[in-house]
């Protein structure tokens, strides 16, 4: 039996693991072979926002963008938040924490953001480490979004108006202007 993953990437309006994309409605573990991302946002210790996608319904996100954005995300995660460098952290073993302890893009310590996100890449109930999981705090996720031409803002912006119902301009509690992590 798997083990569950770690609370880090349960939800926490459920306590328990994500069961179904936010996307498409499958289960997450309709496919073993499929692997999803959760994320999470968080002011302080309060998780102010949360979901799981499947792989496939990232890559169509993912595939709305416009080439800049696409080039500008990746430029991104390469050479400021160095993906590559992040398997020094397999020698801590299966343990998340050292891959989510400092903001991906600053090194500021997760305890010390007001605001961050976490990522996590997970398959079944399992977490697939390197170069997830990461955390990114809110500056840097300001950073990111500003990098996004408007045409994939306006798309990010539908698919979470189109996905998640709060209370009007709750919203307004992201990090990110209005808009929850893109990870
Ligand atoms: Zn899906
Ligand atoms: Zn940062």
């Amino acid at each position: 039996m798997d083990p569950d993953p770690h609370p880090y990437f349960h939800s926490e309006e459920t306590g328990a693991p994500f069961r179904d994309c936010i996307s498409c409605g499958l289960s997450l573990t309709h496919d073993p072979g499929q692997p999803y991302l959760v994320a999470k946002s968080y002011r302080g210790q309060e998780c102010i926002f949360e979901y799981a996608i499947c792989e496939d319904c990232r890559a169509n996100l993912a595939s709305e963008f416009s080439n800049e954005s696409q080039e500008a995300l990746t430029s991104y995660f390469m050479q400021k938040a160095k993906l590559l460098d992040r398997s020094r952290f397999l020698d801590f073993g299966e343990s998340i924490e050292p891959w989510i302890r400092e903001c991906a893009g600053c090194g500021t310590l997760r305890s010390e953001a007001a605001t961050y996100s976490l990522g996590g890449i997970l398959q079944g109930t399992s977490v697939v480490f390197d170069p997830y999981p990461i955390c990114l705090c809110g500056k840097c996720e300001e950073e990111i979004q500003a990098l996004l031409s408007l045409k994939t803002q306006g798309i990010w912006d539908d698919f979470v108006e189109t996905h998640f119902d709060g209370p009007p301009g709750y919203t307004e509690d992201f990090p990110t202007r209005g808009r929850p992590a893109l990870l």
